[in-house]
């Protein structure tokens, strides 16, 4: 009989028995893997010795080719050519026409609100063409380790909302990944640097990628990471240099600005070329094709360059402040910068950033390789090569979750910022008498009311058994998993009947939205304060006058006199009409006078009820129930 082997506490497992797992940078430019191994993470190259993978997928007729082969090819065969797809990662047909409205894709869109691109080998989803760079990224894991690899962490922008995060892991199902856990990219870039070893600190993550621009701060505390703030420029990055010092060869070397898209990628591709060059050096030559077939010589020095790109770089700053501003930090708070991204090895990036924060960043770690190093790392813990709870780490939730309850309010849940994964239950009840059924209205977002909020999804619990107001109990659970989804069920407590959701909402918010939704709620924090005692009021008013009025109706000729009656709905009448006011005082008064007028009534009813109850039973029974 063969048992199964356990390991003594604290001991390594055998080479053999180890898992890999690797990290995965899903970038909107290039794409990494890396791995742990030996204690170190390490990004993987191909077989040519490249670790970065341009993340562009080309279709043709029979083949699908990913990376430095697509990108070379993207000039000759746009339309089959798939840049950025990042871009459209979890948005919906609109989005995707807005976004998409410089690029040359063809969109369709389908029956499932997810849009296609069309090309010569069929239509493709952007959850399907980034599955072909995570199965590029998977195979060479697999070749470079001889080892089949099923798991991976795989980053995503701080930003990223629910429907983002769901194609992200949605395109790892389809490439044969089991995700580990979607991480934060800011979260993965502090980890390799061991920053969450620190016991606290605060931290400024600056990605200056090549379309996009990102700044978020990191609050670290009993090793967990906080997102306190993000912002950025989704339309500021490398790629706008690049465009820049085109402009300025095509200038020099007198080229018409009617240029066809193959002379600007040639362009485009010698722009990059020498801005990359004069990170290391102060002169760069350029050497381009004109249309006639001639070649023009030029040459680009460090300083000039400076000149044509200080104002993009600039321009990353006013979300720099922004960032502080929204989390309420000043510079001293800030215990480290830490630079992300291939257009941050620029001397002038470094610079400018330095000057801004007041300190040297850090730099140590490759800045287009830390986010997926970073990846690699927490892989290994979540897969067990790493024992203990040297690296207990968590991301947290960006905007509130909660439901609808009466009078148009959210009730907050899952507060923003809570740790994820996380879970918690909150107990409702009916507002009706012989209430049957319930709807849940999921919102997701910081302000008080629901048409300030966001709508996440709706469902129904139905099956409830008629009991008076009040007397349902009903469970509501949230729970968001390791990877940001979450999941809705509410559960009659009595009768078991249960119903539930798993949040994937098909349209994304984009950073710039939830920023505003964020900077909104603090703006209107009291505002909204007085709005929900308002409605909290209202509320109240509403369910006395449905209670007394179901009293009316089954009691009131029995139990009242006329005059009684006629005062108690008098009172009725008024409350209605204080109800409707814009201050919550009057109605206060109104459902106290209600509730004076017609406490009498309520105590008759209460004693007719036990003299119902009591019918019919000998009083012994009740002595020997009322005994346990
Ligand atoms: P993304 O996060 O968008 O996938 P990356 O972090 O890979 O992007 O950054 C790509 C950008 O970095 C490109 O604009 C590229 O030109 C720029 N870049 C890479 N290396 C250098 C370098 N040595 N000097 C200047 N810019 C660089
Ligand atoms: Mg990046």
């Amino acid at each position: 009989m063969a048992l199964f082997q356990i390991n003594e506490p604290g001991e390594t497992p055998a080479p053999h028995a180890r898992r890999y797992a690797v990290g995965i940078d899903l970038g909107t430019t290039n794409s990494l893997v890396a791995i742990v191994r030996n204690g170190f993470a390490e990004t993987l190259p191909d077989e040519s010795g490249r670790h970065l993978l341009p993340s562009v997928v080309r279709y043709l007729k029979d083949d699908i080719v990913v990376g430095d082969a697509a990108l070379a090819a993207a000039a000759e065969d746009p339309f089959n050519t798939i840049s950025s797809v990042k871009r459209f990662m979890g948005r919906g047909v609109e989005d995707v026409r807005h976004l998409g409205k410089t690029l040359p894709y063809e969109f369709v869109a389908s029956e499932s609100k997810m849009p296609r691109l069309r090309t010569v080998a069929g239509e493709y989803s952007p959850v399907e063409i980034s599955a072909e760079i995570l199965k590029t990224l998977k195979r060479r894991a697999e070749k470079t380790l001889a080892a089949v690899i099923d798991d991976a962490v795989i980053t995503v922008p701080a930003y990223f909302d629910e429907a983002q995060r769901q194609a992200t892991k949605d395109a790892a199902r389809l490439a044969g990944l089991n995700v580990l856990r979607l991480l934060n990219e800011p979260t993965a870039a502090a980890i390799a640097y061991g920053l969450d070893k620190n016991p606290e600190g605060i931290y400024v993550v600056y990605d200056l990628g090549g379309g996009t621009f990102d700044v978020s701060i990191l609050r670290l505390n009993r090793g967990v990471f906080e997102v306190m703030a993000t912002a950025g420029d989704s339309a500021l990055g490398g790629d706008d240099m690049d465009r820049a010092i085109a402009a300025w060869i095509m200038q020099q070397a007198d080229i018409r600005d009617d240029a066809d898209q193959r002379q600007l990628r040639r362009l485009l591709r010698a722009a990059r070329a020498a801005k990359e060059t004069l990170t290391i050096a102060m002169r760069a030559s350029i050497v381009v094709e004109r249309n006639g077939g001639d070649a023009w010589h030029g040459e680009l020095t460090r300083e000039q360059l400076h000149a044509l790109v200080d104002s993009l770089i600039e321009k990353t700053l006013a979300p720099c402040r922004r960032a502080l501003r929204d989390a309420e930090l000043k510079l001293q708070d800030i215990q480290g910068v830490v630079l992300v991204g291939g257009a941050t090895r620029m001397p002038l990036v470094r610079e400018r950033v330095q000057k801004f924060f007041d300190r040297e960043p850090l730099v140590d770690i490759d800045p287009d390789k830390v986010v997926t190093v970073g990846a690699a790392l927490q892989a290994d813990v979540l897969v067990g090569n790493r024992r203990g709870n040297d690296m207990l780490l968590l991301d947290v939730i960006p905007l509130s979750l909660g439901l609808e309850v009466m009078g148009g309010m959210v009730e907050k849940i899952l507060p923003r910022n809570s740790p994820i994964p996380a879970a918690r239950a909150q107990d409702f009840t009916t507002f009706k008498d012989g209430q049957t059924a319930l709807l849940i209205h999921v919102l997701q977002g910081e302000r008080e009311l629901i048409t300030d909020c966001r709508s996440l999804a709706r469902f129904e619990l139905r099956g409830i058994p008629p009991m008076p107001a009040g007397g349902a109990r009903i469970r509501v659970t949230f729970q968001v998993d390791a990877d940001g989804l979450l999941s809705v069920s509410a559960r009659e407590q009595t009768t078991g009947v249960e119903s539930n959701v798993v949040v994937k909402p098909s349209y994304g918010l984009t950073d710039a939205e939830i920023e505003r939704m964020l900077r909104e709620s603090i703006a209107h924090a009291h505002e909204d304060e007085s709005a929900r005692r308002l409605r909290e009021t209202q509320v109240d008013a509403e369910r006395l006058i449905t209670a007394v009025q179901a009293a009316l109706y089954a009691d009131g000729d029995t139990l009242l006199s006329k005059p009684e009656r006629t005062d108690i709905e008098m009172a009725i009448a008024q409350l209605r009409h204080l109800r409707d006011g814009n201050e919550p005082r009057p109605i206060q008064d109104g459902i106290r006078a209600l509730d004076e007028v017609s406490r009498e009534f309520a105590e008759r009813r209460m004693n007719a009820g036990i003299r119902r109850a009591l019918a019919g039973h000998r009083l012994n029974e009740f002595e020997a129930s009322s005994k346990d």
